[in-house]
């Protein structure tokens, strides 16, 4: 079986924002490695997972202290206050830095490279002010994903189907900008790129819809 991969994300921000929180916990259940068969014989669902294949870095020491506890109920993440190139095992030619301003866009080739993926936890803005500079100091190896920024979970989920199942990026289907329903009369434009469901919708951590909702009562999306 080939080695598993590792997804890196470096908090950029100081705290941990709710839209952070959900996108982080969307991250670690998606990138949970199945169990191993024999472990899976024995018995599937208590299964302890202590391999990590999500690492959250940089965390400043106040949020590294008091990480939400259902982010630490997730057994697959690593969560340290060390930078990216800190990281246990971690060779820089196996790193592929994902970066909206990189000449190459991923392919599934880069899957038999690259075995660490790292992706800036910075929420998207609009315009996008381009943070993700403060990860080329590393000097990893740069892939984009398209000319359009993600949000974080979403780069992470597109990642894994071009470099996992070898879905070329051109064949991901994607939604842009996609319009929300706050309330009866009132829609709000989300200025990222989604993967699309079948149903046409995009695919969005759970809770982030209600999220939305509430921040946007607040006038918070004004802001953005
Ligand atoms: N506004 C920020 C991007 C935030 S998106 C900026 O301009 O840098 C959060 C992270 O998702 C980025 O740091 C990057 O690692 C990844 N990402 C989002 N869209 C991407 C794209 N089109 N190509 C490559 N990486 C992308």
């Amino acid at each position: 079986m080939a080695a598993p991969k590792h997804y890196v994300v470096e908090h950029l921000d100081v705290e941990l924002e709710g839209w952070s929180k959900l996108e982080y916990l969307t991250i670690a259940t998606e990138t949970r490695p199945p169990p191993s068969v024999s472990a899976a014989a024995v018995n599937s669902s208590n299964t302890p997972n202590n391999k990590p294949t999500f690492h959250l870095t940089s965390l400043p020491r106040e949020l590294f202290e008091n990480l939400p506890e259902e982010l630490k109920d997730h057994d697959n993440l690593d969560a340290t206050m060390e930078e990216v190139n800190k990281l246990d095992g971690l060779k820089a030619e196996e790193v592929c830095l994902l970066d909206p301003r990189a000449e190459k866009d991923m392919c599934p080739e880069d899957g038999e490279v690259f075995r660490w993926f790292v992706f800036g936890g910075i929420l998207g803005d609009d315009p996008p002010r381009d943070r993700t500079t403060e990860l080329r100091k590393y000097g990893f190896t740069g892939r984009r994903l398209g000319p359009v920024q993600m949000t974080t979970d979403t780069a992470v989920r597109v990642t894994r189907l071009v470099v996992e199942d070898k879905i070329p990026l051109d064949k991901v289907p994607f939604v842009d900008f996609p319009e929300l329903k706050i309330s009866k009369n009132e829609t709000t434009e989300m200025p990222f790129r989604y993967v699309k469901r079948e149903d046409g919708t995009p695919v969005m951590p759970e809770g982030m819809v209600e999220l939305i909702k509430e921040d946007s009562n607040k006038g918070f999306l004004d802001m953005m």
